[in-house]
């Protein structure tokens, strides 16, 4: 029988999910993740270029399947032309589409940032807002993309879960689950919530640098004394490589192995 811990939040009305327990042992992991990120990522900054919370919303929305440095080429000249929500609603799309499209998927992208700056503009009197359950009912507008602009542009905490958030977050123990509601509810119980913008920050980064969907470099990864996943690489563990005190390994996923 699950033990339950907390019920995330919902969107748009959706009915609240049940957050299972996580793994035996995940708060402690959670804290020593904190401690140890925090000592190896002491500056942890979003790298995307943003001078307000419309334009940091923006961003992370053309972030989608792309790097922070494609983005940030393309903003500048996006904010010049349309440097508040107004202009940005009032932007024809062709336009729109011709300035992102280095970034991919720019018709989608397009006519998400169109359709939130119009929800910005009919609704919220043109300024971003501060609060999650506002910031969700913005079309185009995920947990994911609130909690960067929440925790980076607002300074109210949030707990950010993108890909490697995910991919960390299951190797390290701290959840068995692939929803990101479900990981973010489960890490922000186990975690301090003073530090749940920078955690995401520094899992992101870290998965970036070191713990690599396909071989994470577990020799040089910090987190390595606890982490159960560690010195195992597609599926296999590498005895050789494992440290003395190291914790005992756990399985990378099929989606891990096949990312
Ligand atoms: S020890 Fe390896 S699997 Fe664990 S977090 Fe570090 S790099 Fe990732």
């Amino acid at each position: 029988m699950s033990r339950t811990t907390a019920r995330p939040a919902s969107k748009r009305g959706a009915p609240p999910r049940r957050v299972p327990a996580p793994p035996r042992g995940a708060k402690a992991r959670a804290l020593a993740t904190v401690e140890a990120l925090g000592r190896e990522y002491p500056t942890a900054e979003i790298a995307l270029k943003f001078a307000s919370p419309l334009q940091l919303l923006v961003a992370t929305i053309l972030s989608a399947q792309t790097t922070d440095e494609r983005v940030n080429m393309v903003t500048p000249q996006l904010f010049e032309r349309y440097p508040d929500a107004d202009s940005l609603a009032a932007a024809p799309l062709p336009e729109l589409e011709k300035i992102i499209q280095s970034t991919g998927f720019f018709r989608s992208k397009s006519r998400a940032i169109s359709e939130m700056a119009q929800d910005i503009v009919s609704r919220y009197d043109g300024e971003v807002p501060p609060r999650m359950e506002d910031l969700v009912t913005l079309r185009g507008v995920g947990r994911k993309t609130a909690n960067v602009v929440l925790g980076v542009a607002f300074g109210v905490p949030g707990f950010a879960v993108d890909t490697h958030v995910i991919r960390l977050s299951k190797r390290l123990g701290l959840t068995r689950s692939d929803d990101p509601v479900i990981i973010e509810a489960q890490v922000c119980a186990m975690a301090p919530k003073e530090e749940w913008t920078e955690l995401s920050l520094r899992l992101i980064l870290h998965g970036r640098r070191v713990c690599l969907a396909r071989i994470p470099r577990c020799e040089v990864c910090v987190l390595n004394s606890f982490c159960p996943s560690a010195f195992v690489a597609g599926g296999r563990r590498s005895r050789k490589a494992r440290p003395r005190g190291a914790g005992p390994a756990g399985r990378a996923t099929r989606a891990e192995r096949q990312a």
